[in-house]
């Protein structure tokens, strides 16, 4: 069962690696605005990396949880910067969440979903308003655990999760940077979202409509 876990992980980030070549260009651009303008190279280098990694281990049969872990060690590595050490961080954390079990249930999926939410606040320590992926982030785990508690099916909270973080995205517009990026900056960042916000609101659209699918 962790087996076939693994493979639906790997499937799920070929898809996230998808999702970030279809948006490289953009993601670099919001990034050039106020930060070094590599949110979208660093990003495409980290996922084409950790679906790599992900697709090897399936292919060899290995756990869900080595694949994530494999995954997330392959993001952190390759990426360079911020956000890869962050992804690769929470992957390896939802791996290690969900383990190599037998079988599993419902509430596995919530552990992932925390595990994955706290190993980056714990490592980028961004609060709330910050502007940083964290204020789409905090809402999509939120939304998650209001729907998935209240008795939505897995890829129900998810799209609603997705959805929120998307909307929550949109919204860092009105933030001005607090961490991660030159203070100076940080006043031409105002009227434009983080892009470390959007990349994680499309990634979570993407997965969501992948699993539903
Ligand atoms: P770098 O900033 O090293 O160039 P990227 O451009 O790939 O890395 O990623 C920038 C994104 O990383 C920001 O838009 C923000 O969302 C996110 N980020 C930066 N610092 C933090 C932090 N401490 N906690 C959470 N997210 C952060
Ligand atoms: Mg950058
Ligand atoms: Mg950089």
């Amino acid at each position: 069962a962790s087996a076939d876990l693994g493979r639906l992980a790997a499937a799920v980030l070929a898809q996230v690696r998808d999702v970030v070549v279809e948006h490289e260009a953009e993601l670099g651009d919001l990034d050039a605005i106020a930060g070094d303008g590599d949110h979208g190279i660093g990003m495409r280098r980290g996922v084409d990396a950790a679906a790599a990694a992900g697709e090897q281990n399936a292919a060899a049969g290995t756990s869900v949880e080595r694949v994530l872990t494999a995954a997330g060690e392959a993001w952190s590595e390759r990426a360079g910067g911020t956000s890869g050490a962050l992804w690769g961080t929470a992957v390896m954390a939802a791996g290690l969440a969900l383990g190599n079990r037998d079988s599993y249930a419902a509430g596995d999926a919530s552990a992932a979903v925390s595990a994955f939410s706290n190993a980056i606040t714990e490592l980028g320590k961004a609060e709330p308003g910050d502007k940083t992926m964290v204020d789409a982030l905090l809402p999509f785990r939120d939304a998650f655990k209001d729907a998935f508690d209240g008795g939505a099916s897995l890829t129900g909270a998810l799209t609603t999760a997705a959805a929120a973080a998307n909307e929550a995205a949109r919204r860092t517009a009105d933030l001005r940077p607090l961490k991660g990026r030159a203070r100076p900056l940080a006043e031409k960042s105002l009227g434009h979202p983080d892009p470390g916000a959007v990349s994680f609101g499309l990634i979570a659209e993407r997965v969501a409509t992948y699993l539903a699918s």
